[in-house]
């Protein structure tokens, strides 16, 4: 991880108001930052949202999540890579484009299991390998090229709420992955992220785009 974040503004709240102020953003503008439209310049590092306030929607949000009506009279703090918020977020969305990365190399080969920020610092993503396969340090450029080229294309994290059935077929072929969709309790909404052409099982959140992971190493 090369950027350190210096400089850069966090923890900017604001009260959310839905209907007609503020106006609804124009579509190219992340719906959750369009709430904040005295104050852009602060915002240009911000990398995820937190929500208070609304029982169902309280915690970390996507900067690209769209808000609706439970957010009327909500609080908005934003987070950049100077806070842990930030930087779990980032370290975590580029766990994803490892994952793409070594699905990219591996293909079937390849059964992802999880990909989450360490408290130290960094990420991984843990597989498991068909066959007689190994990953070593040989590889790292291979996978680190992989990465870049998603991060080049500025893939959006989408998010997806789907029903147990949709993502039991979804991971039919990936037993690591049925297994934390075992793990997901009745009633909690199943989500999966889509970034190009690479599905995955997860909460979120991630930043709204590969683009911005630009400063990594693997
Ligand atoms: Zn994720």
């Amino acid at each position: 991880m090369l950027w350190d974040g210096a400089g850069v503004v966090s923890g900017l709240t604001r009260n959310v108001v839905m209907g007609t102020t503020p106006p609804p953003p124009p579509p190219s503008t992340l719906p959750v930052l369009g709430c904040f439209p005295d104050a852009e310049d602060g915002f240009r590092d911000t990398v995820v949202v937190s929500i208070a306030g609304a029982s169902q929607a309280d915690g970390l949000w996507d900067l690209s999540r769209p808000l609706d009506g439970a957010h009327d009279g909500c609080s908005i703090t934003t987070h950049t890579f100077a806070s842990k918020e930030g930087q779990h977020t980032f370290w975590h969305s580029a766990a994803h484009v490892l994952g793409q990365a070594l699905e990219d190399l591996h293909g079937d080969d390849v059964l992802l299991c999880d990909g989450p920020a360490l408290e130290e610092g960094g990420f991984f993503y843990e597989m498991f390998l068909h066959g007689d396969k190994r990953v070593t340090e040989e590889d790292y450029k291979s996978i680190e090229k992989a990465m870049k080229r998603h991060i080049k294309k500025r893939e959006a994290f989408q998010r997806m709420e789907v029903d147990r059935e949709f993502a039991k077929a979804m991971f039919a072929d990936n037993r690591f992955k049925l297994e934390m969709l075992d793990r997901i309790p009745a009633g909690e909404a199943i989500t999966l992220y889509k970034c190009g052409q690479f599905v995955d099982l997860c909460r979120g959140p991630h930043v709204p785009n590969t683009g911005m992971l630009k400063g990594f190493t693997v």
